[in-house]
């Protein structure tokens, strides 16, 4: 017998309708491209979202096509991502962190047929976009005064595009399992991988974020994502804060520390979401500057492992709570988030630090298990670690073009690629990407606790553990580590502080001074490359 409740099916435009009845006035606050800030509303956005929609359907887009954007966070790149959705065309999000040929390359992929791009990114997409012969369109966001010269076929003015319809228009209605948003993974081996979201699967991840224990978000909140939409949906505050009504402020092309804290600052932000490197960027510039952080109460922090001086420092200078989080574009992205079950709500100090350091528990609508090489279930113990495998509604069933199927399996369940264990009480903690993990005498050294422990010194400022081959032990860990200014730790000081502070067979076999480790397009230590620049290294112990 089925039940007798209504069918509504979970779309995407839902969420930015009910912004509009219920919290039409709450502001999107955005520093624009242009420069200026710019505020605009839920109903501003509804308005002029519904504009997109039917300016597309104009244009002759339809269901199904992808719809590029290579842009900042702002007001104009959420409405043309609610605009697209909402005649059942694709938004794809492009990473403008990647190689130009990457881009194209990813571009060609999806078929992108037309594609809303920043004024920053005109330059960049000039030089790509004669290679995608599936492009029709362009649409540079922003108004006629300020459209650049540009050599792109069919480039249209945003403003003046818009204005060509009044937005009296009804969203199509079709499945919720209709694809909604496309995004590809950075493809640190391989060519890069499309994630194709539902409509279904982000409203639903939309409604795990908010939840208390995950992000816990409310109307009363100010939100600033500084993740970029490119980078897996903004962690899904795209959707969520239009689902719940919170302020939003977009911080456009600025990320540096006085530009995110002249935001924090002035629009009261109560919540942000960041990678580690900006919020390390943001604390060196109120340290140095002497400023308070009096109405950010919490920051979600994932994306790779957060040093425990981070979280540190936010809680007892600053008293803003910590929320350690992970997750993966395929996750769309939220995986898990630390935050405290009652029987962790006493803990304080250093044990506190401790729990914290870990990734934390899945919301309800993820499951995980670790498994070793052979797929058995390992115990939640806390240390026996092995592969992260992950299901749930908003968890990528398979890549688009059926590539990559080796990391799904029959029961649904998706291999993350990562290493982890398990505690008692649920707690996941990243030991490593399963590509990256040293593998000394058969035994797995965590290169990650490895770097957490590093940067715990005063003079570090950033560390990278990598495996060198080794005769007797296959690899043995090497520590490539970059100084903070002016000082001068040597090697032997970094050894001596990590000494006791893990098991003795883990501790790097040398430590190597650089002047940059290099990262990927969404922040993460490029180890590939490290390996490659390493891989002529001889050990002092060999
Ligand atoms: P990419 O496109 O680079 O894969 P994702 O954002 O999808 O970008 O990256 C997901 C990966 O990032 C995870 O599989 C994991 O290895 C790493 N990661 C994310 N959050 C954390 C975290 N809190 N701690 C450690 N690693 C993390």
């Amino acid at each position: 017998m089925l039940g007798l409740m209504q069918e509504w099916p979970l779309l995407c435009h839902k969420l930015i309708d009910n912004a509009e009845r219920q919290h039409g006035g709450r502001e999107i606050v955005s520093r624009s491209i242009e420069g200026p800030i710019v505020r605009t509303t839920y109903a501003d956005i509804h308005r002029r979202a519904l504009q997109v929609a039917e300016r597309l359907e104009q244009d002759g887009f339809r269901l199904g096509d992808r719809i590029a954007t290579l842009a900042w966070n702002t007001a104009r790149h959420i409405e043309a991502w609610y605009g697209i959705m909402g005649i059942g065309a694709i938004y794809h999000t492009l990473n403008p962190r990647l190689f130009p040929e990457q881009i194209a390359w990813i571009m060609n992929n999806a078929e992108d047929r037309a594609i809303f791009v920043d004024l920053t990114f005109v330059p960049l997409l000039e030089k790509i976009a004669g290679q995608v012969k599936s492009l029709r369109q362009v649409i540079v966001l922003t108004d006629q005064a300020h459209m650049p010269q540009t050599s792109l076929p069919n480039a249209v003015a945003y403003e003046e595009w818009l204005a060509e319809a009044d937005g009296v228009f009804a969203w199509k209605t079709f499945d919720e399992n209709t694809a909604a948003g496309m995004c590809y993974t950075s493809g640190t081996t391989g060519d890069p991988k499309g994630v194709l979201y539902s409509h279904r699967s982000n409203v639903l991840h939309a409604m795990i974020a908010a939840m208390p224990d995950a992000m816990g978000i409310s109307a009363r909140d100010v939100i600033l994502p500084v993740v970029p939409m490119f980078h897996a949906n903004a962690w899904g505050l795209g959707q969520s804060a239009p689902m719940i009504g919170a302020k939003l402020v977009m911080p456009g092309c600025k990320m540096d520390g006085a530009s995110i804290y002249e935001l924090l600052d002035t629009e009261k932000v109560t919540f942000s979401a960041a990678v580690p490197t900006v919020w390390m960027m943001l604390l060196q510039y109120i340290e140095e500057t002497g400023r308070k952080l009096p109405y950010l109460n919490k920051v979600v922090i994932g994306g790779s492992s957060c040093p425990r001086a981070i979280t540190k420092k936010f809680q007892d200078n600053y008293d803003v709570q910590v929320v350690h989080a992970w997750g993966m574009t395929e996750m769309s992205p939220l995986g898990t988030l630390c935050t405290m079950k009652p029987e962790h709500e006493n803990l304080e100090g250093e044990a506190r630090l401790d729990l914290q350091g870990k990734q934390g528990f899945p919301p309800f609508g993820v499951e995980m298990k670790v498994t070793d090489d052979d797929n058995n279930a390992l115990p939640w113990d806390g240390k026996t670690f092995g592969h992260l495998k992950v299901r749930g509604p908003a968890v990528a069933r398979g890549y688009y073009g059926g590539v990559g199927s080796e990391q799904f399996d029959a029961e649904g369940w998706f291999d993350t690629g990562d290493v982890a264990h398990i505690d008692a009480s649920g707690y996941m903690q990243i030991t490593d990407r399963a590509k990256d993990v040293i593998k000394s005498g058969g035994e797995w050294i965590s290169t990650i606790d490895l770097e957490n422990l590093a940067v715990g010194h005063p003079d570090v400022a950033e560390a990278a553990a990598i495996g060198v081959p080794h005769s007797k032990w296959g690899e043995r860990p090497l520590l490539v580590v970059v100084r903070k200014p002016g000082k001068e730790p040597s090697k032997n000081d970094i050894l001596a502080f990590m000494n006791g502070k893990v098991a003795k067979w883990w501790m790097p076999d040398d430590v190597a001074f650089v002047s940059e480790i290099p990262h990927t397009a969404t922040g993460k230590i490029q180890k590939i490359s490290l390996r490659q620049q390493f891989k002529e290294y001889r050990l002092p112990t060999d």
